[in-house]
């Protein structure tokens, strides 16, 4: 035999803090499932030496990594980011691409994914998507929207400003609208999109009349933590079709994996029961420390 026996692959999470990224759950359980030989960790890195490690990925044995917060604008500076995650201002993976460090963002794919997988030919009949957020996610959503061919797309901040600007980024089907305007456009919402904080555990509730959506509208929340927020218990009263959080947060791992490890993985009733398990509330049912595991995604 001929040649040196090469490392497992490694891939990690970088955050600050990190303990709480389910990331190394979801990929160990693949490594596992698949019977590769590699290895996912967390590392823990301050703002100050991100750039330090960024740089040193392939040093440190990685063959890439999933981003979190507060690194992932920083992480766009540092690397080669993709059309989508320029678009979004915002990357969640590295891979190294002979020697390159590249950057995407997954939440994209996340968020189609598991409409597509909750609501199987939404696309068809959508004309109109409400996304009620501006912010980072709301970008990921909007990317999405528009690459399938969404033509009004209907953004309701609180920040006006914040919805505004989208527009020139994402193209004339980005059409702005204030948090006041919310209860007149529900009635016309065919896809309704939950990109704001509001419904997290320790967070307000969203206040909104479901009973205004069409009666075949789809609704889907990005918040995972509760698993079942208020929107999508109200929604599923009336037998709308929903998407939920943790859905998008499987799915959006599904591009990292298959990058770093060569292998398309699958989400399954399995994993899902997995991250359930480790999302349910502790007996004392510690609200704070639930809402920073989704903070920390
Ligand atoms: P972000 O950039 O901080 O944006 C937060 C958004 O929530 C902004 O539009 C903000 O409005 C709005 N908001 C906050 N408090 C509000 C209030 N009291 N009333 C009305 N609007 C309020 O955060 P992000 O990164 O987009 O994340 C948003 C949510 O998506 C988080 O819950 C995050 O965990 C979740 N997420 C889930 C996944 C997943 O895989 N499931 C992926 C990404 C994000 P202003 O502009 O007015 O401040």
């Amino acid at each position: 035999m001929t040649g040196a026996v090469r490392a497992a692959p490694a891939a990690c999470v970088i955050g600050w803090p990190v303990a709480h990224s389910r990331s190394p759950l979801i990929h160990n359980y693949w490594l596992q499932h698949y019977g590769i030989a590699g290895e996912y960790r967390r590392e823990a890195v301050t703002p100050e030496d991100f750039a330090a490690f960024a740089g040193s990925l392939a040093a440190r044995g990685y063959v890439g990594a999933n981003v979190t917060v507060p690194h992932k604008e920083a992480a766009m500076t540092l690397s080669l980011p993709d059309d989508r995650a320029r678009a979004i201002g915002a990357a969640n993976t590295f891979w190294l691409d002979r020697g390159i460090l590249r950057a995407t963002n997954t939440d994209v794919e996340g968020f189609l994914a598991n409409l597509d997988a909750c609501a199987p030919d939404w696309d068809r009949g959508v004309r109109q998507a409400v996304i009620l957020g501006a912010g980072g996610a709301a970008r990921a959503v909007i990317y999405g929207l528009v690459a399938r061919g969404i033509g009004r797309i209907v953004v309701v901040n609180r920040t006006f400003e914040r919805a505004e600007a989208l527009r020139p980024i994402f193209g004339t089907a980005v059409l702005p609208a204030h948090w006041q305007d919310l209860t007149a456009v529900l009635a016309r919402a065919e896809l309704l999109i939950n990109t704001t904080t509001l419904g997290m555990e320790g967070q307000p509730n969203l206040d909104l009349d479901v009973g205004l959506l069409p009666s075949d509208a789809i609704v889907a929340d990005l918040v995972y933590v509760p698993l079942v927020t208020g929107l999508l218990r109200g929604a599923r009263a009336r037998n709308l079709r929903t998407a939920d959080g943790l859905g998008m947060l499987l799915h959006q791992a599904v591009r990292g994996f298959t990058l770093w490890f060569r292998r398309t993985p699958e989400v399954t009733p399995e994993l899902r029961a997995l991250i359930e398990a480790d999302l349910a509330p502790p007996p004392d049912n510690a609200a704070h420390a639930n809402a920073a595991k989704q903070a920390e995604h």
